[in-house]
């Protein structure tokens, strides 16, 4: 068996459950210098619910099945995010920690924007496709003849499927147009270096995201 990679958001230390966040008041040096932190990790989690009282509020389950609060305490109290948290979206926060909060269970607290994704996809179908990133790599063959040979190259958008010719790629288009999309956000965390740099990872700032920053 391969092992799992880094960057395979399948990946247990990268990718962990709430239960092997750091806990937010301890003093852990393996993760923080001061409040930067010192390694890379990125908490996964399945949108249930939400609600909005005086910020947005959602319950999360994590890959384990463990149910959390994730409450924005971002400066806009989430307001920006709440149109993306749909049930069955996948949130992403970089650099999360277990948050104990005064009147529920522990959870996470967000505070970072730059930490926080979210996609309208489901947490089974990124892990899906995270396994499917690292398998198609190493198979390198056309997806519409199979073909394998030096010639094949990757779809320019998502960095992830192969194609032996512009006809084959133009027949497959509409196969592949779909998980293109998922491919290439997966391909962010695929690509990222999660083993070493002193510089934590942000999420881009999306078109979409930025629209509702400016309207709030
Ligand atoms: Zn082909
Ligand atoms: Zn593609």
């Amino acid at each position: 068996m391969v092992p799992l990679s880094t960057s395979d958001l399948n990946n247990p230390v990268t990718f962990p459950t709430f239960l092997n966040l750091p806990a937010e008041y301890e003093i852990n040096d393996a993760y923080f210098s001061s409040t930067k932190p010192r390694k890379h990790w990125c908490f996964l989690g399945r949108v249930i619910s939400s609600n909005v009282m005086v910020r947005l509020s959602l319950e999360v389950e994590d890959k384990k099945g463990h149910r959390i609060l994730v409450a924005f305490h971002t400066d806009d109290r989430g307001a920006s995010f709440q149109a993306q948290c749909t049930p069955g979206s996948t949130i992403a926060v970089l650099y999360a920690t277990q948050h104990i909060f005064a009147f529920s269970p522990p959870g996470v607290r967000l505070e970072e924007s730059a930490y926080i994704r979210v996609f309208p996809y489901t947490l089974e179908a990124m892990l899906r496709t995270s396994k499917a990133i690292f398998e198609r790599d190493r198979a390198a063959r056309c997806e519409v003849c199979g073909r394998a040979d030096a010639n094949v190259k990757k779809c320019a958008r998502c960095k992830t499927a192969w194609y032996c010719s512009k006809m084959c790629q133009t027949n497959g288009w509409v196969a592949h147009k779909d998980e293109c999309n998922v491919f290439r956000d997966v391909q962010w965390f695929v690509t990222r270096n999660w083993e070493t740099g002193v510089h934590a990872h942000a999420f881009p700032v999306e078109r979409v995201h930025r629209r509702a920053l400016a309207q709030h």
